[in-house]
């Protein structure tokens, strides 16, 4: 069991508790994004071109418990930027886990050695790490030669201490399905939790445009490297979601599920869109115009978007909305070798990793410099 049960419960009480009150949209997971700045400057990544005095920027712990109680979402997913770079990350930490929230704290690990000492193992706290694939992909997909290296020393150091460690991967156009294989296998021997994973959504002011995935694409990548699973590996994530990403189920956006905090405000209506922001989370839930989004919506800058903070929390929510939903949930856990001979055959199908026929550019951040005060 991926998941610890503690967790499954907390999250299945309370999916249950916004249905018997008749909650139509309710936050599963809260993406409060503490700052900006990053000690990478990765090329598929559209939260780090902004100018110096946002990058420098940081919300308060007060801020972020704040957003966290209005909201009142289980889990709170805590990206950035790189949220180790924050000054006051540790108390922020505490203050979520003193109020029994389920965090997932995103990171590239490159400060982790240096700043676990400021946490505590708990059941609520996570440490997800971004690992993009294999040494040579991670490296070209983060522009950091090193990176890979990086993480997984972070990664060691976490688990030896005790802590929850998942791993985030985000795939894009000229991922090797083979070697993203490989990398599940070499992620579970270290001992992780689990895996999570998700396709790159097209950011515009990100600097590689060339890479991202649309649906028909990701759904062909997605059932090459998810269909016949080894019983070994283990994914941090809804079921129903991963069969969404091989084509197996279609989900409508439910962009409130994931609703996202940070220096601006409430974002609308996603964490990856900026139409606007609002001053409260009810405001948000009010008058954010939610039929204007989601691939059915037409508009064109959802139209190739499957990722999991638009997607994940429509599968949580069919789980819980039907017998059938609960049904379909147990039977993806229970029977999840997916053995199909075309998703086999896709694997053999010749691939040119991205990272073959482009030079590994490592980008200038001037916010590195100062980050890790
Ligand atoms: S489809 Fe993607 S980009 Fe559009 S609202 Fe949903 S999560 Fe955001």
């Amino acid at each position: 069991m991926p998941v610890p049960i503690s967790q499954s419960w907390t999250v299945a009480s309370y999916v249950l508790k916004q249905k018997i009150r008749g909650r139509k949209r309710y936050p599963l997971v809260l993406m409060l994004e503490p700052l900006f700045r990053c000690n990478l400057a990765c090329a598929g990544c559209g939260k780090i071109q902004y100018p110096a005095h946002i990058l420098k920027t940081d919300l308060t712990p007060e801020e972020c418990f704040r957003a966290v109680e209005e909201c009142g979402a289980p889990i709170v997913s805590i990206p950035g930027g790189e949220p180790l770079m924050h000054p006051q990350i540790a108390e922020i930490v505490a203050g979520l886990v003193a109020r029994r929230k389920y965090i997932y704290l995103c990171t590239n690990a490159l400060l982790l050695k240096e700043k676990i000492g400021q946490f505590t193992p708990s059941k609520y706290l996570t440490f997800s790490v971004h690992v993009d694939g294999q040494r040579e992909h991670h490296d070209f997909s983060v522009c950091r030669e090193g990176g890979y290296e990086i993480a997984i020393e972070g990664i060691k150091e976490a688990l030896r201490r005790g802590f929850r460690v998942t791993t985030n991967t985000t795939l894009f156009d000229g991922a090797d399905p083979n070697s993203v294989r490989a990398f599940f296998d070499e992620m579970m021997e270290l001992g992780i939790e689990g895996m999570m994973l998700s396709p790159g959504y097209s950011y515009d002011k990100a600097p590689d445009q060339q890479h991202f995935l649309g649906r028909a694409r990701t759904r062909r990548l997605f059932r090459a490297i998810l269909s016949n699973r080894k019983p070994t590996w283990r994914f941090n994530m809804s079921p129903l979601f991963l069969e969404f990403l091989m084509g197996k189920r279609t989900y409508a956006c439910t962009p409130w599920g994931m609703p996202t905090y940070n220096i601006f405000g409430w974002q609308k209506p996603c964490y990856l869109l900026q139409d606007g922001y609002a001053e409260s989370f009810a405001e948000l839930m009010a008058e954010t115009e939610w039929h204007n989004y989601g691939t059915e919506s037409g508009n064109p800058k959802c139209a190739n978007c499957m990722v999991h903070s638009g997607y994940e929390a429509s599968a949580v929510d069919h789980t819980f909305n039907s017998l059938r939903g609960f049904l379909a949930t147990a039977r993806a856990t229970l029977f999840s070798r997916y053995r199909d001979r075309y998703g086999k055959a896709l694997l053999n199908e010749p691939v040119r990793p991205v990272h073959a026929y482009n030079p590994l550019i490592q980008i200038s951040n001037s916010a590195a410099a100062e980050g890790s005060q």
